[in-house]
């Protein structure tokens, strides 16, 4: 066992000031954060190891590790990538490309335990192997009981929910806890792709109604192929491939699910909080939810802090307002665009290279602030010139 990840029952602390639960990015940077203020943190983590398994395309943008203070190493990176290739059903092209590099492909599981080292050196205990299978809050929200498979049981003074797409505890918690938006997710390891390996590459097409295919490349070789549907995703993604990809190989599988909703508004107050996924703090356009997450995550530490020690309440709350609003914006351009027929979205794709808005998007875009990056970009000539070619093709 490696040191500071921790499975025997007797490391179980009788109390602590924070319980986490979940080991992915978002637990793992609230216990970072919280301990770094000096709290005492434990998180549980129920798989064995860090980061497995692993089922993640691992694109998150360079503006955004650095919001949530994570710095770029080889320890995780497995690309960079310069911007992006959008394609329409029949087959118009839309590139945004940047002069840098705007993101990075990680290897999940490396990137989560970069995560786990972080936290551990801030002073967090990390507890691998424990599922904590229900949770009390006693007395108002004087403390919480976590309770443990073995029946064992730990009190804390706050309780941070981070357990992903499970939303047990929530649902336990939080009384009208719903959060519907789940979408299946296959996600296929393939060699020799042979796309471009600076890119991320986007498929709109006719059998992907409820999402697009993307390819995130990790070499030349060997990239991330992904498909969400609510029906067949395994078949859809076999399509996507042999259609874009033909000639290549599938070395590696999971399936998993994506969040598509709006952020929720409940566990953003008082002592026992929600975080990540769990919360809907994802872009519903790509179901990326490891940046948002994790811009929650060090909210709902500064709000512990606050709520523990000074007696303040409505810290993470307001935190989070901007972001919150650009998610529910993010969620609105998400249903937008699942409503548009073919047509519709193959005239948005051209108008938008040919008005010269790809351009702009690439100096003004933004992968987390999608809707401010784009309304910058809509008020630029080329915006202007867009709208009106996109007003022609749609009348
Ligand atoms: C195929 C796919 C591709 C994706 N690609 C991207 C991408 O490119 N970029 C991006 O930003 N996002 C991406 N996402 C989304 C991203 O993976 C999530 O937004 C992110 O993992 C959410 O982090 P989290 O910490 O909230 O939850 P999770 O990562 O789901 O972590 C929750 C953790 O809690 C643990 N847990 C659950 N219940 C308990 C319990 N009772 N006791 C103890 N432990 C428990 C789980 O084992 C898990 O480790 C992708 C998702 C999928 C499925």
């Amino acid at each position: 066992m490696e040191r500071g990840f921790e499975t025997k029952a007797s490391s179980v602390l009788p109390s602590t000031d924070i319980a986490v639960v979940g080991g992915g990015p978002a637990g793992l940077i609230a216990a970072r954060e919280a301990a770094r203020r000096g709290l005492q943190v434990t998180l549980f983590e129920e798989d064995e190891i860090i980061g497995r398994p692993e089922r993640c395309a691992g694109l998150y943008s360079i503006r955004g590790l650095e919001k949530i203070g994570v710095t770029i190493s080889r320890r995780y990176v497995q690309n960079f990538v310069w911007g992006c290739r959008i394609n329409s059903p029949s087959g118009a092209v839309l590139e945004v490309s940047s002069p840098t590099p705007v993101a990075v492909v990680a290897e999940r599981e490396a990137f989560d335990r970069y995560l786990a080292e972080k936290a551990l050196a801030s002073g967090a205990d990390i507890l691998v192997g424990r599922r904590v299978v229900s949770c009390n809050i006693v007395g108002g929200d004087k403390f919480c009981e976590v309770v443990f498979e073995d029946g064992s049981k730990l009190s804390s003074r706050a309780l941070v929910i981070a357990e992903g797409s499970t939303a047990k505890l929530a649902r336990m918690v939080f009384t009208g806890y719903n959060a519907p938006h789940w979408l299946p997710t296959i996600q296929l390891i393939v060699r020799k792709h042979g796309l471009e390996r600076r890119k991320a590459h986007i498929w709109f097409k006719n059998y992907l109604k409820d999402f697009f295919g993307y390819l995130v490349p990790i070499n030349e070789e060997v990239g991330k192929l992904g498909v969400a549907a609510r029906r067949d995703p395994l078949a859809k993604a076999y399509r996507l491939m042999r259609e874009e990809m033909p000639g290549s190989k599938i070395i590696g599988y999971s399936a998993h699910s994506i969040y598509r909703g709006p952020p929720l508004e409940m566990g953003l107050d008082g002592n026992v909080l929600l975080v990540g996924d769990v919360a809907g703090q994802v872009k519903a356009t790509t179901g990326g939810g490891v940046i948002a997450g994790g811009i929650c995550a060090k909210a709902a530490a500064s709000h512990l802090y606050s709520y523990l020690e000074e007696g303040r309440r409505g810290v993470y709350r307001r935190m989070v307002r901007g972001l919150y609003r650009e998610l529910r914006a993010i969620y609105w351009v998400a249903k937008t665009i699942d409503s548009m027929s073919d047509k519709a979205l193959d005239g948005l794709i051209r108008v938008a290279g040919e008005s010269g808005l790809s351009k702009t998007l690439s100096r003004r875009g933004d992968m987390d602030f999608q809707v401010t990056g784009l309304a910058e970009s809509l008020a630029s000539p080329a915006g202007l010139r867009f709208l009106f070619g996109l007003l022609k093709t749609l009348l």
